[in-house]
């Protein structure tokens, strides 16, 4: 509305210059037309005298060359003696003209009574006290000015209709991607989460606006979709412990006498505690990781040095099930890490190998390096992971399909990747069902 003021505004504006110029440039037309009459005949008077300028004004009246003008010379004693009226003032008594006899070369204007006809008259004192005044009509003037606004309408009226039309249904295809904005917030705001704003494919800022808030929509709806599969996962896996363990306090409450039943419902009892806090402690470890607060204790050590200490940990566990862990180090790799963080996560991935491969099997850890990255490949021949729960492993409680008869959270791989990453590291992984995985870590040596 403001726009289509201002637009009328200016329109109007526009004409008012338009005629407002016309108007004066015609005026003065008009009064050069007239001054150069009453210049002739001063002229005239000044070389041949009063009479023969009387007497080429009734000369010129007889033969209708003044039909246009009002013409009059008046006597030093305000006695008219020549006068004449424009054709269309004939019934008007010369008399009611006034004189204006004090106004030598000023402009005086008289208008038609009853009648918005309006004759302009300019007065020149001649020699011997005389006084002529001529003056013409200015209706043709008035005429050209009304027609001029005749056109104006025309014209202007379809110029404001378009306009305001234009504007309303510009402004209207302007708001809309911003009324789709508000419902869809609306909807989302309601519970809606799947609600996205339509695009409008017009390639324009609000376009582009539209797209980075149904990205951002779609990323707050994965980010509360993997929060709820997390909560319901932790409860699930809190809630079977938590089971156990009133379980074991309340058969030993029942049947516990001796001193021995008592101890082992105990040491049950630890042993189930141990894993709820071991469940709550990664989780706290991954949000920490996740929300960039993790604090890493970074100091120079050789990465040989951790993988032999890990690759020592899991000698005895791999030895029960005839496993064989085979290392073979390049040389030696010192990098500016957290030392445990690090160990944790390659015993994380030596701790799988072992868990899922089968008898008899052979885990091979080597090094190697390149130009920018440190690199540790640990690979086991064991049951490999399915294609479709490759992208998965690195999630949060997943558990693959044939994992489920291990023990296991399904938070070692989550936490590998976070403590990886948060060296600015990655994690990468190749593996071949029934034949087996290796996992690569990679670690920046500008760290
Ligand atoms: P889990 O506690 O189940 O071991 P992880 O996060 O450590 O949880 O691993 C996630 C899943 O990835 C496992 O359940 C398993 O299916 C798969 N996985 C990890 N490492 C291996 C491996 N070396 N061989 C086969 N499967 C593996």
């Amino acid at each position: 509305m403001l726009y289509a003021v201002l637009f009328i505004f200016s329109v109007s504006l526009l004409f008012s210059i338009a005629y407002f110029l016309l108007s004066s440039s015609l005026e003065r037309r008009d009064h050069q037309v007239i001054e150069h009459k009453i210049s002739e005949y001063t002229l005239m008077e000044r070389n041949n005298g009063i009479k023969a300028l009387l007497h080429e004004l009734r000369i010129e009246d007889t033969h209708n060359e003044l039909i246009g003008f009002f013409v009059r010379v008046v006597h030093p004693g305000h006695q008219t003696v020549f006068v004449t009226m424009p054709r269309e003032w004939k019934g008007v008594n010369p008399g009611q003209v006034p004189l204006g006899l004090h106004k030598n070369g000023q402009w005086v204007r008289y208008e038609k009574p009853g009648d918005d006809d309006r004759l302009e008259i300019t007065g020149r004192r001649l020699s011997n006290g005389y006084f002529l005044q001529v003056g013409a009509d200015s209706e043709v003037r008035e005429d050209l000015l009304e027609r001029f606004l005749g056109i104006s309408a025309v014209i202007g009226l379809p110029v404001l209709v378009l306009g305001l039309a234009g504007g309303l249904f510009v402004s209207f295809r302007a708001l809309r991607p911003l009324k789709d904005l508000i419902q869809t917030i609306k909807n989302v705001d309601m519970g809606q989460m799947d609600a996205r704003v339509p695009p409008s494919q017009t390639g324009d800022e609000l376009d582009e606006l539209t797209a980075l808030f149904n990205g951002m929509l779609a990323k707050i709806q994965a980010l509360i979709q993997g929060m709820r599969e997390t909560l319901d996962n932790v409860a699930h896996d809190l809630r079977t412990p938590a089971t156990r363990l009133r379980g074991t306090v309340e058969l030993a409450l029942e049947t516990g006498i001796d001193v021995q039943t008592l101890r082992e419902a105990l040491m049950d009892c630890a042993e189930e505690s141990e894993r709820i806090s071991t469940v709550l402690n990664t989780l706290m470890d991954l949000s920490e990781v996740e929300a960039g607060m993790m604090q890493l204790e970074r100091k120079e050590v050789d990465l040989a040095e951790i993988i032999s200490q890990v690759v020592e940990l899991y000698e005895y566990v791999a030895e029960e099930k005839a496993i064989s862990i085979e290392v073979s180090h390049q040389q030696k790799m010192f990098a500016h890490v957290d030392h445990n963080r690090i160990r944790q996560a390659l015993a994380n991935i030596l701790d799988n190998a072992v868990k899922y491969t089968p008898e008899k099997g052979q885990i091979r850890v080597e090094t190697g390096q390149t130009d920018r990255e440190f690199l540790i490949h640990i690979q086991d021949n064991g049951i490999g992971i399915h294609g479709s729960e490759l992208p998965r492993i690195f999630d949060r409680l997943f558990r693959g399909d044939k994992s489920r008869s291990q023990r296991g959270l399904g938070l070692g791989l989550s936490i590998v990747r976070a403590f990886i990453e948060a060296h600015n590291g990655r994690i990468l992984v190749d593996s071949h069902p029934g034949r087996g995985t290796r996992f690569t870590v990679c670690l920046p040596k500008d760290a």
